[in-house]
């Protein structure tokens, strides 16, 4: 890998907006791809590409076609299918993989959480824990949820999908999140639980210390097995993403 490089990041989160950004300023060829969920996607800086591109076969066919030199697979942590056909395209393609995960969140002095498998074992955590419930682990798979007899204050950036919980109020909002605003919406709705995935990062974080200073339990659903790919060089920032790249472009791949 010599001069501009064609670089595709599969992205959907804000490091992959952020590392997009890099190196667009450093003069590569940039193509994000979305997966097109979201109405109004944040878009990043360079190209950028929306849809899913058919499987494994799919992506193989277009890292190919579109002379793609390397492939940073920066999707969020709970996104296992995509990483998993990156995983398969790129060992078929010859083309260098890296993984760029933030960190899970790490539990605190003053932290009451509760871990789950997965959002169903999440759901049979919480009447134990509480009656008002703020349930801010995305839009998807809520039907985890449907049968509780419990108030939901359910937060994402669109709409969530049926079937919900009979109880339930929905508030469509996209981070960064404030403490204070945290704080405040919790005590506004009389909150007593938080659910939440182990999503990590800055960004959605607040949560977390606002439930801490209320004295607030949390039940943190783990990352799935499938999100771990020990055969994949991984970073966790995105200024280690970039130096993974120059190393490549100097000929000597970390
Ligand atoms: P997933 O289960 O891993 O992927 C399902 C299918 O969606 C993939 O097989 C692929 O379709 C397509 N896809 C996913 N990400 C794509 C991308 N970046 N570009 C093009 N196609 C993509 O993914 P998911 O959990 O539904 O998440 C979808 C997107 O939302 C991801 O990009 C992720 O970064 C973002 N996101 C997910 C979560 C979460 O909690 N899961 C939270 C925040 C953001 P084909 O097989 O047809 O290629």
């Amino acid at each position: 890998m010599t001069g501009p490089t064609t670089l595709l990041i599969l992205g959907g989160t804000g490091e992959a907006r952020e590392l997009a950004k890099e190196l667009v300023t450093r003069g590569e060829h940039v193509v994000s791809s979305l997966a097109g969920r979201v109405a109004r996607p944040k878009l990043p800086d360079g190209e950028v590409r929306v849809g899913g591109f058919g499987g494994p076969e799919g992506l193989a066919r277009w890292l190919i076609e579109n002379d793609v030199d390397a492939v940073i697979d920066a999707t969020h942590p709970f996104a296992q299918r995509i990483g998993a056909n990156a995983v398969i395209a790129t060992r078929e393609t010859g083309t260098p993989l890296l993984r760029l995960a933030r960190p899970g969140w790490t539990e605190q002095p003053g932290d009451t959480w509760h871990w789950a498998d997965d959002l169903e074992h999440a759901a049979r955590l919480l009447p134990g824990l509480g009656e008002r419930v703020f349930l801010t682990s995305g839009r998807q798979g809520l039907a985890a949820f449907a049968g509780l007899d419990l108030w939901f204050l359910i937060r994402c950036v669109d709409p969530p999908e049926a079937p919900l919980p009979r109880r339930h109020e929905v508030l469509l909002d996209r981070g960064p999140y404030p403490v204070d605003g945290e704080r405040a919406l919790m005590e506004r709705h009389g909150v007593e639980v938080v659910v939440t995935k182990d999503s990590g990062g800055a960004m959605t974080a607040a949560k977390l210390t606002a439930a801490r200073g209320l004295g607030l339990p949390v039940v943190v659903v783990r990352r799935p097995e499938g999100c771990r790919r020990p055969e994949t060089a991984s970073v966790t920032t995105v200024q280690d993403a970039v130096a993974w790249l120059g190393a490549r472009k100097k000929g000597s791949p970390a």
